[in-house]
């Protein structure tokens, strides 16, 4: 690691040079350093606003294994963390504000300093996207969820609202059917975006009911979410939901916009791969929620997180 000062008092004062720089830290940056801080390569993550990620807003993970009893998300985030510096990983809480993959070696720039990397692990995750509803933050994690996966089980029995259109709100839709007692599809036109056979799967199920023209404007509870109120936008009629939870389904946003014009991206903006984790700029590697709108798992992320510190490993050891 080197380090070395900038004359320029307005920029950042000091640069260092690491063999890996990872930017995010949810369970892919964590897990991909702590496979390339043991593979013995100087790692650094810049972990961003929120260290942690989506994890973090979340209450108890009943689905990462070993955890026999479950995990509250921070707690499993804080544990990663710590076996990552254990490992020998530089964590530092800044954000990035740019980067230049143009040239080698890679620099990054965050608030404070300007980093080099040899190769970079872009793991920024995806951010689910808000209704914008009255007391959808106040009662985030509390019966407003963001995954049907993560949290569908904690709703045996109870009714509760998917809010949105698309193939993700009616594969939610379809799969919370299992813990609850009516799924009620909250969705702001009079048609679905969703593909024909997930509307059709959605329209058979028994246990759905679908609100047209419907938008939710407020979201209500004590602890925990037990009332919605929505409004028919085509009568302008407000109506109360008696529900347990809401789980928002209108689609994720690939934290991406840093890379725009150096990285390629997909139609939707995630990050495109080749080669298993590698992007278009050879050195540049990709893990998580931010190419992977498929699966969208701690535990999947996790895994590209190790996939893209081993192929860092592999071409540092082809290019040093
Ligand atoms: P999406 O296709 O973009 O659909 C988002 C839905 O949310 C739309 O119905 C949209 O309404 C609604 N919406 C957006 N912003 C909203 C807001 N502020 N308030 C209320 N409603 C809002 O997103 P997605 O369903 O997550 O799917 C993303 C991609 O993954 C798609 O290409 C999809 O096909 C794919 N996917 C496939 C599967 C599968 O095949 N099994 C499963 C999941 C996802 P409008 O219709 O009015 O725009």
């Amino acid at each position: 690691m080197q380090a070395e000062i900038r004359s320029d008092d307005k920029k950042p004062e000091t640069r260092k040079k690491f063999d890996v720089i990872i930017i995010g830290a949810g369970p892919a940056g964590y897990t991909a350093a702590i496979y390339t801080s043991r593979a013995k390569r100087e790692t650094l993550i810049i972990s961003g606003i929120l260290p942690g990620g989506q994890l973090m807003l979340t209450t108890e993970v009943e689905n990462f294994p070993g955890f026999a009893n479950g995990i509250m998300g921070p707690e499993l985030m804080t544990t990663m963390r710590q076996q990552a510096e254990r490992m020998g990983t530089t964590i530092i809480d800044d954000e990035v504000v740019n980067v230049d993959f143009r040239h080698k070696p890679f620099k990054i720039l965050t608030y404070s300093e300007e980093y080099e990397a040899d190769s970079v692990i872009i793991a920024t995750g995806a951010t689910p996207r808000k209704i914008g509803a009255k007391g959808e933050q106040e009662f985030s994690a509390r019966g407003v969820s963001y995954c049907a996966t993560c949290d569908g089980p904690f709703f045996k029995n109870q009714e509760i609202v998917v809010a949105g259109g698309g193939d993700s709100a009616m594969e939610e839709a379809i799969f919370l059917t299992k813990f609850a007692n009516k799924v009620h599809v909250i969705h702001r036109k009079d048609k679905l975006r969703a593909s024909k056979v997930m509307q059709d799967r959605a329209f058979e199920n028994q246990k759905i009911q679908f609100h047209w023209n419907t938008v939710i404007e407020e979201i209500k509870g004590n602890q925990k979410v037990n009332q919605i109120t929505v409004k028919n936008t085509a009568t302008n009629k407000m109506d109360t939901l008696e529900v347990g939870g809401i789980f928002v389904a209108i689609g994720h946003e690939p934290n991406t916009k840093l890379f725009q014009g150096q990285i390629d991206f997909d139609a939707n903006g995630y990050i495109v791969l080749k080669n298993h984790t590698q992007t278009n700029v050879e050195g540049v590697f990709a893990a998580g929620d931010v190419h992977d709108h498929r699966y969208r798992q701690a535990i999947t992320a996790a895994a590209f997180g190790c996939m893209a510190a081993i192929d860092v490993d592999k071409y540092l050891s082809e290019h040093k």
